[in-house]
């Protein structure tokens, strides 16, 4: 654990969970997939934020993580830059076969990576990051909410998709009703805005798909195959004692903890 300073930015930066973190100056410096980077260069982002630093190379190096950021710190792409990356190489094995057009049997999708998000609002602005970074890639993201029409959201689902974006609602609902989605080639559990979703009343429903795929994890840890780690990562605002259980409960042992703030707050 240690304190580490950005002068530049005057943020400072307080990792917990392993002796030194190694953050990236540059994009580059990262050992991202060719079209992830040129993804990034179609964003115009430039260079990472200090969020970015540090979460990029914990992800790709195979890390759990808890992160504490402000708004507007560009966590969405800290998250979904080194995951979508990793996938891009392995997307053909790792995804579950394309629905068959005209097939009469029922179609289930089976995402890779699950972001729960609190609010409509924030899942769209996270599903429209999603499909900046999975440009000319074979995945397929897609979005779920609630206050709106169910049917059409499920008709996207049995397009296909890789990375579902949604708010604990409505990803509940359909997992609960089955023949919809599954959870089972999960790789990637992201919880963005964790604080404001347990305000939110939503800790059974975070626990519940926290619980589905980390059971399943348990099983397909018994034909051990390196590949098939599962990553958690936690967002929030504050660290209150909610959320530190939560992290507690769901995060490997040695997970990563990472705080960005403005020095003095
Ligand atoms: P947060 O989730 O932390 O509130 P967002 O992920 O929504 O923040 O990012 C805030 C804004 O900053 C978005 O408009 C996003 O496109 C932009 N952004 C993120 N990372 C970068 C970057 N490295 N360079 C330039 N703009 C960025
Ligand atoms: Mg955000």
């Amino acid at each position: 654990a240690g304190l580490q300073f950005d002068k530049l930015l005057t943020i400072s930066v307080y990792v917990e969970g392993r002796e030194k973190m190694n953050p990236i100056e540059r994009f580059e410096e990262a050992p991202l997939h060719p079209v992830m980077l040129r993804n990034i260069k179609l964003a115009g982002y430039e260079i990472p934020t200090p969020i970015q630093r540090y979460c990029i190379p914990a992800v790709l190096e195979g890390h759990d993580l808890l992160s504490c950021a402000q708004t507007g710190s560009g966590k969405t792409a800290a998250f979904m830059i080194p995951i979508l990356s990793k996938l891009m190489g392995k997307a053909s094995s790792l995804a579950a076969p394309r629905p068959v057009p005209g097939s009469t049997e029922p179609y289930i999708a089976q995402p890779l990576v699950l972001v729960a998000a609190p609010t409509r609002e924030l899942a769209t602005q996270i599903f429209d990051e999603s499909r900046r970074f999975c440009y000319m890639s074979k995945l397929r993201p897609c979005v779920v909410y609630g206050g709106a029409d169910s049917a059409t959201q499920r008709m996207e689902l049995k397009k296909g998709c890789d990375v579902l974006v949604g708010t604990p609602g409505r990803l509940s609902d359909f997992i609960e009703r089955g023949r919809i989605l599954s959870l089972k080639r999960l790789k990637f559990v992201v919880i963005d805005e964790a604080d404001e979703m347990l305000d939110m009343g939503f800790e059974p429903q975070i626990r519940k798909l926290l619980q589905s795929s980390g059971s399943l994890f348990f099983i397909r840890t018994l034909d051990a195959n390196e590949d098939d780690d599962q990553q958690v990562l936690m967002f929030s605002a504050t660290f209150q004692k909610a959320i530190r259980k939560l992290a507690r409960d769901f995060l490997s042992d040695d997970f990563v903890q990472i705080k960005v703030g403005r020095i003095g707050s």
